[in-house]
């Protein structure tokens, strides 16, 4: 777990690493233990626009390779990403604090997924034809990639929400100016040694590290990356498209949620206890998609505040590498802070504290960002602790009557992500997917992934999709050509 103790991270452009122009650094701090173990670069306005000189040389050729070439490189990359598969995961977990045994099982497995199924997907990505009928006139569109594109992401899945931009990016034939956060720079900084193993030519993908304010301003403010992913808070959402519009460049925003989970007394009960367990703490909660207002249909509410209690309790916060982990650390010492500042507003939000809420010493990692599991009653749907993101491991529940009353709840917020519905009735399943305020419906399951469905919210949750011929066309810009014919 020691390999990249003091490490100095550096950024990846045109297929080297380097340092910063300006030397500045940032600390790079270990969740488990709240100690600083590397050092990444501030990178400033002149670091990008040197990587945008060379992404704009690299689109020239990039951008005419077969999708057979491109399709063999992506295929070569999810391939380097799985021989590293244990160094990655070890990375991951130590610069998240997320348990190893969900980095291994999800966050580094799927890395490698995103760049198989662009790898895949770019083979199988048609443009339209349209025959004027009677008018002697086809038409047909091309779609050609953008040119220089900016992708910026969050810490919670570092390198799988990473390479969910980059990889359609490149698929597409687009070449890259990627930001991870700073927060969780190490497996991006791995990423560029795996790319150029698998043969991606230099200044394709160059990955640049540093704050939001600096490094991400400067990929917003810069005129030749014309496309922007962006996948992180509201907040800084909002700020990005008040940036990018005058500048008319496309956008694709994947931003807060505040998800339902919806249980009707008819569900399968143990299926829906466990997956609940899951979709409230999964990441210690820090997943955009986590189900965090639980609304309970009255004649199961008891039975259901009892069980889901009990078995919060079980649940094991520990150092990250340990095997019995359910939860780790969180990511910072900030963040922990404000998820604890949600939990004091509970007793003047009228919400009761059912289990955890307190922070967890673990010997010897006393400085670590440990936060029990926790489970508060609540009201009202329109307290403060329903109503903000929190994400973290800090869950509602509350009972309803009705389904408009739930309907209500659940569409009573400014975001609109992801619900989950529990119940075995087909007519009020299709009633609710329908009625439900939200890009993604889940029924009777939690987080349950096929990469070709499109991905994303509405409301404060973002605007666009990603996922499949989504993310293709979004890096794409499609041109009609219309032929008259005699
Ligand atoms: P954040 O918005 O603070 O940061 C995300 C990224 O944006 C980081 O790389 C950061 O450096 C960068 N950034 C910050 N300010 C910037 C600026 N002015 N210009 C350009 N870039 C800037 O988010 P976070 O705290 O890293 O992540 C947590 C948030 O992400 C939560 O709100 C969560 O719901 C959201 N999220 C959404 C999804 C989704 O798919 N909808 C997935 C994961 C996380």
């Amino acid at each position: 777990m020691n390999t990249h103790d003091n490490i100095i991270i550096q950024n990846y452009s045109n297929g080297k690493y380097t340092n910063p122009k300006s030397n500045n650094w940032i600390d790079n701090y270990e969740p488990a233990s709240g100690k600083i173990y590397s050092k990444i670069p501030n990178s400033n306005a002149q670091d990008i626009e040197e990587a945008v000189a060379f992404a704009k040389a690299a689109f020239t050729t990039w951008s005419t390779t077969t999708i057979d070439e491109r399709s063999h490189i992506l295929l070569k990359i999810a391939e380097g990403i799985e021989n590293r598969l244990q160094e990655l995961v070890e990375a991951e977990s130590r610069d998240n604090g997320k348990p190893v045994k969900l980095a291994k099982a999800v966050d580094i497995p799927r890395a490698a997924s995103n760049f198989r199924f662009f790898g895949h997907a770019i083979t199988q990505f048609a443009s339209e034809s349209h025959e004027s009928v009677g008018l002697q006139a086809m038409n047909f569109t091309l779609r050609k990639p953008i040119g220089v594109v900016g992708c910026i992401s969050p810490w919670n899945l570092p390198l799988y929400l990473f390479t969910w931009k980059i990889a359609p990016a490149i698929a597409a034939g687009n070449c890259v100016i990627a930001k991870p956060s700073e927060v969780t720079p190490m497996t991006a900084f791995l990423l560029g040694e795996i790319c150029t193993e698998a043969g991606l030519p230099p200044g394709v993908l160059n990955i640049m590290h540093g704050l939001g304010t600096s490094t991400g301003q400067a990929i917003l403010d810069h005129p030749d990356i014309k496309a922007i992913s962006f996948t992180g808070g509201t907040k800084t959402g909002e700020h990005i498209a008040r940036t990018c519009a005058p500048k008319f460049k496309k956008l694709s925003l994947e931003l807060g949620g505040k998800n339902p989970n919806i249980i009707f007394a008819d569900c399968d009960y143990d299926r829906m206890l466990k997956t609940t367990l899951h979709s409230s703490f999964a990441n210690q909660g820090q997943i955009c998609l986590c189900g965090s207002r639980i609304f309970v249909e009255r004649p199961l509410y008891d039975r259901f505040k009892k069980d889901f209690v009990a078995r919060v309790k079980e649940l094991v916060v520990a150092h990250p590498a340990s095997a019995k982990a359910n939860l780790g650390a969180l990511v910072s010492k900030s963040h922990l802070e404000k998820v604890q500042s949600y939990i004091a507003l509970a007793p003047d939000e009228g919400g009761t504290i059912l289990c955890g809420g307190n922070q967890v010493i673990i010997p010897e990692y006393e400085e670590g960002y440990y936060l029990e599991p926790t489970v508060i009653e609540v009201q009202s749907n329109r307290c403060k602790l329903n109503q903000e993101e929190i994400f973290g491991p800090v869950v509602t529940i509350m009972p309803f009557d009705t389904e408009e009353e739930v309907l209500e709840y659940a569409n009573d917020v400014t975001y609109g992500l992801s619900s989950t519905l529990w119940t075995k009735d087909i007519d009020r399943t299709m009633r609710m997917s329908n009625a439900l305020q939200a890009g993604i419906v889940w029924v009777n399951t939690w987080m349950m992934r096929d990469l070709r469905t499109p991905f994303g919210g509405v409301k404060a949750s973002g605007v666009g999709r990603e996922g499949g011929f989504e993310a293709l066309r979004f890096f794409t810009e499609p041109k009609n050509v219309c032929i008259k014919y005699n």
